[in-house]
């Protein structure tokens, strides 16, 4: 085929996980007209910690920006789940081979640290990306052949039109790109409310420094859970062991109650603290460090599998078109692999032409669209195991921990840590994979 273009212009709208891992690849692609719109003023609200599961970091490494966030981040070596009003261990699973195995650990880190780092790196290619700050997208002028749309100013000024080669539609689960790729389809399609939300914590040392209970969970290499009916709280050491991070998901009765366009919230003390009353009392003494007015509230949404990625010259990337519970840890990661794979394809794109771009942003599609909706759907499955009440459902589950506790082995009901479902997520190399079958798949179309 061909000769690569890496002068195409791509706009990227959002500077989350997926938009500035989709920047930062393009430029180490070569490309050298990347533009980036972000809606807020800067990074945004990154103040949680996330797991960095071998698949993000394998990626992150390629594109030069791990040693820094590996720097700050904990080597996970084993993870404990615990009944979370009696404080019972229901299952230790220790994960000393996942590096051996696949070439890099699990971690987990800060994720002010990871955008950071992703940021820093674009940020070195200032030659190739543009940032745009306090920039809305608002309606897709066009699909193509040259996509364009509305971007706005937030700090005054006229809106004007972007026009481009490709548009990446990295905006999050409130994308406003998704819905009128939808319409444009005639697709009745909306995201849709869990009833679950998630409190979002991050205790300092000092703070905990005088209990020797705490101090222990944040000097442990560990993920903890405690679980009970329709909620569950999870835990690990973040930014050196300085900071000890929670965070939890429990039925929403904040936003039912007031309904939020950011799905965020300034959550309440002391319903965070009435939602975990029949928790075991080392989990008190953690939620009640939490200062007042610290307490940050995320509802959970998710979308219905869409029949598209991909419309023109536009195409969603990340939690725009596959968001993911929380309980797989692997939403971000899933977005930084559409990145990288968008990178592939169209450095391997033929031409600059309409037809050949949307040829290959369908390989990005036919590459990722599979495995990201799997992946919410085993997400959606941890949760409502971890989340069973009294009955047959939660003996069995709770069998199947003892049997990891008495080394029996067996499959995880937490699975993020179950061997088989590790091997398909972290033994995955997206990028090889897009790589490997770019021309086949684009020949087919
Ligand atoms: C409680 C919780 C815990 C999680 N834990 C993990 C974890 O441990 N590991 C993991 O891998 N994932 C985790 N995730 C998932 C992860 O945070 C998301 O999947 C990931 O952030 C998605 O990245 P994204 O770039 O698609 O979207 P986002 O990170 O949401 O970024 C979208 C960006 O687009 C911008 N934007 C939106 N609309 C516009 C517009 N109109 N114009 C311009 N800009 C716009 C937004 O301001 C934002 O910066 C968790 C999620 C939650 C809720």
């Amino acid at each position: 085929m061909g000769a690569v273009k890496k002068d195409l212009h791509v706009a990227i709208i959002g500077a989350g996980m997926g938009g500035l891992a989709a920047a930062l690849a393009l430029a180490k692609q070569g490309f050298t007209h990347i533009e980036v719109y972000e809606h807020a003023s800067n990074l945004g609200f990154v103040g949680a910690g996330i797991q960095l599961a071998p698949n993000m970091a394998r990626i992150l490494d390629r594109l030069g920006c791990w040693s820094p966030i590996e720097a700050e981040a904990t080597d996970i070596k084993e993870t404990k789940i615990f009944q979370g009003d009696t404080e019972v261990e229901l299952a230790h699973i220790a994960l000393p081979h996942i590096r051996e195995t696949y070439g890099y650990a699990h971690m987990v880190g800060h994720r002010s640290n990871l955008a950071g780092s992703i940021y820093e790196s674009c940020k070195a290619k200032k030659a190739s990306i543009s940032f745009f700050f306090a920039t809305a997208a608002s309606e897709i002028v066009s699909f193509g052949p040259k996509p364009s749309f509305t971007a706005t100013p937030r700090k005054g000024g006229a809106p004007y039109t972007v026009t481009a080669d490709v548009i990446l539609a990295a905006d999050g689960i409130k994308s406003v790109v998704r819905p009128q790729i939808m319409r444009e389809l005639g697709v009745d399609a909306d995201v849709e409310d869990t009833g679950q939300a998630a409190y979002r914590i991050m205790l300092k040392r000092e703070d905990m420094a005088h209990d020797p209970e705490l101090i222990a969970l944040l000097d442990a290499d560990r993920v903890t859970r405690w679980i009970g009916q329709r909620k569950h709280i999870i835990a690990y050491p973040v930014a050196n062991k300085n900071v000890y991070n929670l965070s939890t998901a429990h039925p929403d009765t904040s936003f039912a109650a007031a309904p939020s366009a950011t799905y965020t919230t300034k959550g309440s003390k002391s319903s965070m603290l009435d939602m975990y009353a029949d928790f075991c009392p080392r989990v008190l003494k953690m939620l009640n460090l939490v200062p007042d007015g610290e307490v940050c509230e995320w509802k959970l949404r998710v979308h219905q599998p869409l029949p598209t990625w991909v419309h023109g010259s536009v195409a969603l990337v990340g939690d725009a078109c596959h968001p993911t519970l929380p309980h797989l840890n692997q939403g971000a990661a899933q977005a930084i692999e559409d990145a990288a794979v968008l990178s592939v394809v169209l450095a391997k794109c033929p031409s600059a032409s309409a037809e050949d771009i949307n040829k290959s942003l369908r390989v990005y599609e036919a590459v990722r669209k599979e495995r990201a909706t799997v992946l919410v759907g085993l997400a959606a499955a941890s949760g409502k195991a971890l989340h069973l009440g009294e009955g047959e459902a939660k003996k069995e589950r709770d069998r199947q921990f003892a049997a990891l506790k008495d080394k029996k082995g067996g499959s995880v009901p937490d699975k993020w840590a179950d061997a088989d479902v590790q091997k398909m997520i972290y033994g995955h190399d997206c990028m090889k994979v897009a790589e490997d079958e770019f021309y086949d798949i684009f020949k087919s179309f």
